[in-house]
Parts: structure tokens; C-alpha cells; sequence
């Protein structure tokens, strides 16, 4: 799709499969299994987006999926059935590896940086070798010391070997990384969780980061249990919904089917409209 001067693409990663309950928090399951039918473990199906960003000779990528690290028991326990699927998508838009010049993770768990690295033999190497990875420097300080709440999420062969390889580029807060592509810390799912926006003239892409993992997630208690800070959440809803309507921001989440959309607000419910 055309935003502008920028070339802009999602498609998934592959699926995995977490508790229906802790997607939705406090929302009761007689509501949220209407919209989200659960296995038989309970457990509701998503996809792993990752975003394509190009402008000129530059390509960014945002988010590289589970990748291809995992453990059987991982993938067992994480429902992931099929292998990662980010660089076949590359490769079908044309896209070699040494051809990315920036990865943005949204934040470091490993559903959404697992393809950051890859194996060779005893060594981890960068998929990416010519890119920075831009991470916030305060999801890369608590991946780095996850507590008992944290640890199961974050896997530090997914980033730590990024720093020793000098591909790492921390950012603080609100940054224009490169023209037209800005990104923005929101507290809420993580400390150091950011969102994405692409801007040309009055066009802007919104990647929700799991700050809002799918359209699901528009109303505003609906809001995961595993986010470490709802009410901020909350707050940063209250702020970006609206804006996404007035400004006609299309938008794109992490874990709902890849598309893009339009949001508006309908008797008073967020609602998304997909475009073609
Ligand atoms: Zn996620």
C-alpha cells in the first residue's frame, strides 16, 4: 500500500496461541469468546505482524516475529504450528536480509524480537547483519533484568547479542528514527513499549505496538493482564483513540489478522474498518 512517499506492507510471522483470559483482563469470557473463540486450552489464536516500511533505498522493519530459535516444548507451550514465516514474506517482496537498514522491536518479548537472531552452530548472529535495531533504553534495561513477573516473556538470545555485535541503537521517549517514521514510549504493556507512526503530509500509518494487540482491544477496558501498567493503558487510549479518528490515522496491530484500517467511532464504540 502507498502512505505518501513510503511503501507500506504487514503480513504475519506465523500464529501462537495465548490464554483467552489474560488477553482481555477484566472482561468476563462469556464476552470476549463472542469475539475471540478459544480452544480447547483455552487459548486464543493470533498473528505475529511484522510491518514493511520502504522510502527510497531505505528499509525498515518493524517487529521479526517468534523466529526460529524456539524450543519444541516453546513452541508446544506457545501453540506455535508452523515455521517463522518472516523471511519467506521478505523474500516475496523482494528483500534480502543485508537489504534492511533498521528493525524496530515495539518492545522485546520474544513474540515480537525472536526473529531479531538466528543460530549458526554455537554462535547467535544477527538476521539482519546491516541494520540498527532501535529498542527503548528502558524495555532493553528490563529485558535485561526481568523479575518474577517479567521473565517468562523476554528470551536474551533474542537481543542481548545485538549489543555485542554494535547493531544496537537505544532511543529515549519520543524520536523521529528517520523522516516520516516516528516512534513513541508508551507505558502500558511494558515500560519500554513503542508504537509506530508513518507520516506523509497529511497520511499516517499507526502500528499499535502491543499497546492495543488487535481491534479487539479498541474498547477501552479491554485491556490484556499481562500488561504491567493497565491504567496507563487506559490513559494513553483515552489519548490516541481519538486522535486516530479526527486525524484519519490508518492503522495496523500486532497480533490481529495483518491489514489496515480505519477507525471511527460509532454510538459511542470504537470500531474498525478494514481497507483493501
Ligand atoms: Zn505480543
Amino acid at each position: 500500500m502507498r502512505l505518501g512517499r513510503f511503501q507500506v506492507e504487514i503480513f504475519s510471522d506465523g500464529i501462537f496461541r495465548l490464554d483467552g483470559g489474560a488477553m482481555f483482563g477484566v472482561v468476563p469470557k462469556v464476552l470476549w469468546e463472542k469475539q475471540k473463540p478459544a480452544d480447547e486450552l483455552n487459548r486464543v489464536a493470533m498473528d505475529m505482524n511484522c510491518l514493511l516500511i520502504r522510502d527510497a533505498g531505505r528499509v525498515v522493519l518493524v517487529e521479526t516475529g517468534a523466529g526460529p530459535k524456539l524450543s519444541e516444548k516453546q513452541k508446544r507451550n506457545f501453540g506455535v504450528d508452523g515455521p517463522p514465516r518472516l523471511l519467506v514474506e521478505l523474500a516475496a517482496r523482494g528483500v534480502k536480509p543485508d537489504e534492511v537498514t533498521l528493525v524496530v522491536n515495539t518492545h522485546l518479548h520474544f513474540d515480537h524480537a525472536g526473529g531479531n537472531t538466528y543460530r549458526d552452530g554455537e554462535r547467535l548472529l544477527a538476521t539482519f547483519p546491516r541494520a540498527s535495531y532501535v529498542v527503548q533504553r528502558r524495555e532493553w534495561e528490563d529485558a535485561l533484568a526481568p523479575n518474577e513477573r517479567t521473565r517468562g516473556s523476554y528470551v536474551a538470545d533474542d537481543f542481548a547479542p545485538l549489543d555485542a555485535a554494535g547493531r544496537l541503537e537505544l532511543v529515549d521517549e519520543a524520536v523521529e528514527i528517520l523522516p516520516g517514521i516516528r516512534l513513541d514510549r508508551i507505558q502500558g504493556h511494558t515500560r519500554g513499549t513503542q508504537t509506530v507512526r508513518v507520516s506523509d503530509g497529511k497520511e499516517t500509518l499507526f502500528f499499535s505496538s502491543d499497546f492495543m494487540p488487535d481491534r479487539h482491544h479498541l474498547p477501552l477496558p479491554w485491556i490484556p493482564s499481562q500488561d504491567l501498567y493497565p491504567l496507563d493503558t487506559l490513559a494513553a487510549k483515552k489519548v490516541i483513540l481519538p486522535r486516530a479518528i479526527a486525524e484519519q490515522w490508518l492503522v495496523a496491530f500486532t497480533h490481529d489478522v495483518p491489514r489496515f484500517g480505519h477507525i471511527r467511532e460509532d454510538a459511542g464504540r470504537f470500531v474498525f474498518d478494514e481497507v483493501e
